[in-house]
């Protein structure tokens, strides 16, 4: 039998019943979900034996955004193994200890090998590491322009600033109106320090996720009917110390950390 890509052809022989016993809402999303790699078929349990063993290992294997993000992270530490460690840290704003780059992310200090290879205090998932490997390959050193520009302006942010503004810059402003105390709390955790001069809105905050890529957050809370604003702007030499897809994972990850960081400390532990 040639490969299954198509979910139809496993609906066929499902029970379509949509008990939901196999932890989906209906038959058709479970189909879906075992094209997709996220099932196995022997998750139901009312196919037959001799249907499993004839269906089973004949599904096309969809590649996870994990397998994706595996992929990414062993070209980039292959290429760490040619970086000049000695020079890097001027170029990156960083130190050199015991051989290993010290990165300071948020105010915390990442330690990257000549293989690649990360530790940190914190949690290192890849919205932290395939930035920081980026930056270790492709910074620039690049001194501030002191221009601040959003995510949009930066070169090659193209399809990204689509996704940007709702999954960053929105998901942001909705955590801050739910937990105003809470969110600026964190990020004065992060090193988050206010804009020199005059503030651009009520809050004007500075964090550093890579040490020569600054991002500034704006923050309007609502205010007589109006409802609240923020925006996430970046220093113009972001696009020669870093990537859009970088600053975009850097972002996610940030929001992602408040979230997770809110429902532990929050009163309730809800988001919202
Ligand atoms: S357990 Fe099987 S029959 Fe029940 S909803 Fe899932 S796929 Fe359908």
């Amino acid at each position: 039998m040639a490969q299954i890509k198509n979910p139809l052809e496993l609906y066929k022989i499902l029970k379509k019943t949509n008990c939901k016993e196999c932890g989906v809402p209906s038959c058709m999303a479970f189909a879906v979900a075992v094209v997709q790699g996220q099932k196995k078929l022997a998750g139901c349990p009312y196919i037959d034996n001799h249907l499993l063993e004839q269906f089973d290992g004949k599904v096309a294997k969809h590649k996870s955004l994990a397998d994706d993000q595996e992929i990414v992270l062993k070209k980039l530490k292959q290429g760490i193994g040619s970086v000049d460690f000695a020079s890097a840290p001027t170029r990156l704003k960083a130190k050199l200890v015991d051989n290993r780059l010290a990165i300071n992310c948020l105010g915390k200090d990442f330690m990257i090998d000549q293989a690649g290879e990360m530790v940190s205090d914190c949690h290192v998932n890849p919205w932290v590491l395939i930035p920081l490997l980026r930056y270790i390959l492709h910074c620039t050193g690049k001194e501030s322009a002191a221009e601040w520009v959003p995510f949009g302006e930066l070169r090659g942010a193209g399809d990204w600033s689509r996704f940007f503004s709702h999954r960053c810059e929105e998901a942001l402003r909705q955590l801050a109106d739910a937990h105003p105390e809470l969110v600026f709390e964190i990020l004065h955790l992060f090193g988050a320090q206010p804009l020199p001069g005059k503030p651009l809105a009520d809050q004007s905050l500075i964090i550093y996720p890579l040490p020569r890529v600054p991002f500034l957050i704006n923050y309007w809370p609502p205010e007589d009917g109006f409802g609240s604003k923020l925006n996430l702007l970046f220093d113009r030499s972001a696009a020669a110390n870093s990537d859009p897809e970088s600053i975009y994972l850097l972002s996610r990850g940030l929001v992602e950390m408040f979230r997770q960081l809110i429902v532990r400390h929050s009163r309730d532990g809800k988001l919202f």
